[in-house]
C-alpha cells in the first residue's frame, strides 16, 4: 500500500515538527519552501521552488491533503490548489487569519468576545478612534504584523498619528489596551466528519514581543478552560474549521476570555505537547488534516516550553545545564543564528506542578 502523504506550503520549523509527527504514523510529507536552508528540508520531501510555482503546486495537489504552516501564503498558491484536493484549513479561512479587522468580525460573528477596536485605514478614520476604544489603545498593522512587530501602544491623538504615521500609513486596527492578567492559548481541531477536539490550555509569557515561556496547566480560575474551549468550539463550528487552528486569549481579572487573534494551524505555545506525555499538537494537526478520527491532545503530565531566541551577541543557552536538569528535552530547527530569530525551544517536564514551576526557573536562568 502507497503511504499517505501531506503537503505542506511552508517549510519552517513547523513544518519540521510536523513531518517528524507524520512519519510514525506511515506518513510521508512533501513541503513547497523557496528557502534552500528551511528547516524541514531535513524531514520531509523539499520541493524548492517560490509558494507560486505551478510544478511544485502540482506536485502538493497530489497529496492525500494540503496544510499551511503559516498564515501569509499568497493567495495565488491556494487558489491554484483549490478544487484540486483537500487543503485544510482552505476556503476563506486562512486568509482571514492574515488580516486582524476581518479576523475580529469573523470571531464576534462566530459568537467570541474580542478587545473593542476600530479599524483605521484611512487618514479620514483617526479623529475619534481612540476615544472609541476608552483613551488607551495599541495600534496594530491589519496585515503583516507578527511577534508584536508593525504595532505601536498609543496613549493621545497626537500619538495616534504619529504611530500610523510610523507604521506606513497602512490599513490598521486599534484595540483597547487590555488590562490582562494574563495570556493564554489553545488549540482545536475539527476533521471533515465534524469531530471536534481540543489542545491543552497553557499559559503564555512574551519577552520583547516574542513568545518567551508557555506553561500547562495554566494557573487560571476553575471555569476559564471550560470556557476557552466554549469559545474555540463555536469559532471551529462558525467558521467550518477542516483542520486545527490555535487561539490566543486574554485572560481577564475574574477569568473572563477575550480573543486576541487567532493561527490557522499549530503554535509555538502548544509545542509543550511534544513531551507530555500525550499526543502532540503536531499529530494533531496531521491527523485533522488527513481526516482521521481525533482526541483531545492534552499532556498527562505539567509541561512547559522556553523559546531559544538569537540574541545580539549570539550567545548560546548552557547546553550542559540544560541536559543536566531533569525532563528537559532539546528541539533545535538547523537555523542560522540572528538576533530575534526563534532557533528552537526547550521543553521540561515534571512529576508535579510546584516541581515544574522551580525547574522551570532555572531552565530560565540557562537560556538567554
Ligand atoms: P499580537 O501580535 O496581537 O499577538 O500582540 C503581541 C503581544 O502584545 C500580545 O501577546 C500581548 O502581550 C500584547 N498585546 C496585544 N494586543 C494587546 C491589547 N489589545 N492590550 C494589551 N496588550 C496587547
Amino acid at each position: 500500500m502507497t503511504p499517505p502523504t501531506l503537503g505542506i506550503l511552508g517549510g519552517g520549523q513547523l513544518a519540521q515538527m510536523l513531518a517528524l509527527a507524520a512519519l510514525p504514523l506511515g506518513i510521508r510529507t512533501v513541503v513547497l519552501e523557496p528557502d534552500p536552508q528551511a528547516p524541514a528540508r531535513l524531514c520531509a520531501e523539499h520541493l524548492c521552488a517560490p509558494y507560486t510555482d505551478p510544478a511544485g503546486l502540482g506536485r502538493l495537489a497530489a497529496c492525500d491533503a494540503v496544510t499551511l504552516e503559516f498564515e501569509n501564503v499568497p493567495v495565488e498558491a491556494l487558489a491554484a490548489l483549490e478544487g484540486r484536493g483537500p487543503v485544510r484549513p482552505g476556503g476563506t479561512l486562512p486568509a482571514r487569519s492574515k488580516h486582524r479587522a476581518r479576523e475580529k468580525e469573523a470571531l464576534r460573528a462566530a459568537g467570541a468576545a474580542t478587545a473593542p477596536f476600530v479599524a483605521v485605514e484611512t487618514q479620514a478614520d483617526l479623529p475619534g478612534a481612540l476615544e472609541a476604544v476608552g483613551g488607551q489603545g495599541l495600534l496594530k498593522t491589519s496585515e503583516l504584523g507578527y511577534d508584536g512587530k508593525g504595532q505601536a501602544q498609543v496613549n493621545s491623538e497626537a500619538d495616534l498619528r504619529a504611530a500610523w504615521e510610523g507604521l506606513g500609513r497602512v490599513p490598521c486596527v486599534l484595540e483597547e489596551l487590555v488590562a490582562f492578567e494574563r495570556e493564554v492559548s489553545l488549540g482545536v481541531a475539527r476533521n471533515v466528519a465534524g469531530e471536534v477536539a481540543f489542545g491543552p490550555l497553557v499559559e503564555n509569557t512574551h519577552r520583547r514581543g516574542i513568545l518567551r515561556t508557555s506553561v500547562y496547566p495554566a494557573q487560571v480560575p476553575p471555569d476559564t478552560e471550560a470556557q476557552a474551549r466554549d469559545l474555540a468550539r463555536r469559532v471551529a463550528e462558525g467558521w467550518g474549521l477542516e483542520g486545527l487552528l490555535t487561539l490566543e486569549f486574554f485572560q481577564l481579572p475574574g477569568g473572563d476570555l477575550l480573543v486576541n487573534e487567532v493561527a490557522p494551524r499549530v503554535h509555538n505555545s502548544g509545542h509543550l505537547t511534544q513531551d507530555g506525555g500525550g499526543v502532540s499538537q503536531f499529530e494533531a494537526q496531521v491527523r485533522a488534516v488527513l481526516g482521521w478520527p481525533l482526541t483531545d491532545w492534552a499532556p498527562l503530565h505539567p509541561c512547559a516550553m522556553v523559546n531559544v531566541v538569537g540574541t545580539p551577541d549570539e550567545r548560546e543557552p548552557d547546553w550542559d545545564a540544560i541536559d543536566a536538569l531533569p525532563g528537559t528535552r532539546r528541539h533545535l530547527y538547523h537555523k542560522a543564528h540572528r538576533p530575534g530569530r526563534k532557533l528552537g525551544h526547550v521543553n521540561l517536564v515534571a512529576p508535579d506542578v510546584e516541581t515544574l514551576w522551580g525547574r522551570l526557573a532555572e531552565l530560565e536562568r540557562r537560556i538567554p
